[in-house]
Order: C-alpha cells, then structure tokens, then sequence
C-alpha cells in the first residue's frame, strides 16, 4: 500500500486512518483558541474542547475519528445543502436573485445590500441564504423539511431534526436576520412573507447533525452530482458551480485565507463543523466549536490544513 501521508499528487491511494490521526492531533493541539459563538445563546452551551472528524470517499468508504458522530449545530453549513437543492430544482434562475462573488464582509453585515439594492453578494452570507431559503419555499412549499429530508435520506439517519431551543434562540436573538430579510423585501427579492422565510432558515440552521451525517450528505458534490444511490442531483456543471462558489465565499471572509491553508472548496457554521470538497475523492467534515474572527472553527481549519498538506491533495 503506498500510503500518504508523503504524496504529492492526486491519484495514489490515501491512507485516510492515518491521516484523520494526524490532522486530529494537530486540532487538538489548538486547545484554548478562539471562542464558542454565543451571539446565538443556545450554542454557548456546546462543549468547548469537543472535535471530530469525518471522510465519506466516493467508493462508499467511511471513516472517523474522535467525536465524529456528535450531533452538533449545523447553522451555516445548511447554506450548502438549501443552495443545492435549490439549483436542483431551480437551475439557473436562482442567480437572477443572488450574486456569486466573495463578499469581503462578516457573514451577517448588512452594509452591502444597500448599495446592491437587495440583491446579496453570493448565497453563503447570511443575506444571500435567505434569498436561497425564500426560493426553495417557492419550489417546495417547505424549505426547512426539503433539507432536513435530504439530509435524513442521504446520510441514512432517520432521527436527524431541527433543535427547536436553537431555532427559538435563533428567533429571539435574530434582529440582524430579520432586519436583512425586510431590506431584501423592501427591494422587492423576497417571494414569500419575510416571517416564513425566516422560520424556514432558522429550522435549517438549527437542524442538529454530526461529522458522519454531513460527509455523507455532501459526497454528492464529491461525485460530481450524483448521490450515493447512483442517482443524479444535479448536472456535473451545477456540482462545479457549487464548489465554485464554496471555495470563493464558503467560508466567509476568511475564504482567501481558508484556500491559502487548506485549498479545497468548504462550508463553515457557527456551530463549529466545515464540511469540505475534495472533487472526486470525497467529502471531508471537521467539528470543533471554538470560532475565530470569522466564525470558522479553529480547530476544523487547522485540522483540515494538516489533511490536505500531507496528503498533498487538494483542488490545486
Ligand atoms: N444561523 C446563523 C445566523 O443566522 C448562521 C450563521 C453561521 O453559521 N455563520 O446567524
């Protein structure tokens, strides 16, 4: 077995064990840094010094290590999943509302909608994913159910569900959201009532799920749109329209620096997990809730940085 770590390119077998091993160790060893996010009060409650880590590859292998199957609080890495079922069911009339460029700005800044006239940068800020969510309900009439059934169905766990003393902390801590959620209305970008829009979001944001559920929820995008089952999700174009777009802003405004260390296309959130891409190898998903400036986990970057720097696979 010519096991990596040590390679250099993207067709050797990896030796993923080994690797999960080492990018744990090199998580742990970020123990104190950054903080828990409690701008949302229910998720100051998870436990600090929690980490896990995930690989679901495209040939159906699973694997884990440390608390890899801890449910956590998916908050924005729902965007990824709202985002592909609405290009699933959608196409390409979602960008009529949302823009697909790199913000530069904090997740839930208000400022540039003003001078873009309600029209988000790209679909991972906050504003942008209420537009998502808005358009999902328009095509399903249950934006919130449509991921959480996606999410159940993909990664085989029945009991996964929304947090309901999240989404009411969401609720009653959600100024900000409601404030860019009226804006985009008030520019006419809304199709539904702002209050749906925004229960919806907080249901899929407060949906509770762990490392295992979410690698193999996002091994779609590993294969190029298709679903484990061998279905299709979506065209091959629209899974790299979304990797695209995950690389550029998936991150946040961090996601200059998130391509720098770790060079795959990801999804962070709040609660502390990163659900990454690397196309046509498999979804990777770290879990620490300890956030930097950003909002992104330090230790699921850090952890993410060791994998695809000894591997030596990445997107580049
Ligand atoms: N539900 C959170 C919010 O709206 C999601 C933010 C995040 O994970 N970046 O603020």
């Amino acid at each position: 077995m010519n096991s990596v770590p040590g390679g250099q390119n993207g067709g050797e077998h990896l030796d993923w064990p080994v690797l999960l091993e080492a990018a744990e160790a090199a998580a742990r060893a970020t123990r104190g840094r950054g903080r828990v996010a409690d701008y949302i009060p229910a998720l100051a409650t998870a436990d600090p010094e929690a980490f896990g880590m995930a690989v679901a590859t495209v040939d159906g292998e699973l694997y884990g290590v440390g608390d890899w199957e801890r449910p956590f609080s998916v908050q924005s890495v729902s965007k990824l999943f709202s985002l592909a079922l609405a290009v699933a069911y959608g196409g390409d009339s979602l960008w009529r509302g949302v823009g697909r460029e790199p913000s530069g700005n904090p997740f839930n800044s208000l400022v540039q909608l003003e001078t873009e006239h309600g029209i988000p940068r790209n679909p991972f800020i906050n504003a942008g994913a209420l537009v998502v969510t808005d358009r999902l309900q328009t095509m399903t009439g249950d934006a919130s159910g449509t991921v959480r059934e996606f999410l159940r169905r993909e990664s085989g766990n029945a009991g996964l569900d929304t947090d309901p003393v999240v989404a009411a902390s969401e609720a009653e801590h959600g100024h900000r959201n409601a404030a860019l959620a009226h804006f985009i209305a008030s520019h006419g970008n809304l199709e539904n009532p702002v209050e749906t829009v925004l229960e919806h979001y907080y249901a899929h944001c407060a949906l509770t799920t762990s490392c295992r559920d979410l690698v193999l929820a996002g091994s779609f995008l590993a294969r190029y749109g298709v679903r484990a089952d061998g279905t299709r999700l979506m065209s091959r174009s629209e899974a790299k329209r979304i990797n695209a777009v995950l690389l550029t802003c998936g991150t946040y405004d961090a996601a200059g620096e998130f391509a720098f260390r770790v060079g795959l296309p990801g999804k962070s959130g709040v609660g502390g997990g990163i659900l990454a891409i690397l196309p046509g190898r498999a979804a990777v998903c770290a879990w620490g809730p300890r956030l930097d400036q950003a909002g992104n986990s330090v230790a699921a970057v850090t952890a993410l940085d060791t994998l695809t720097t000894l591997s030596g696979c990445s997107v580049f």
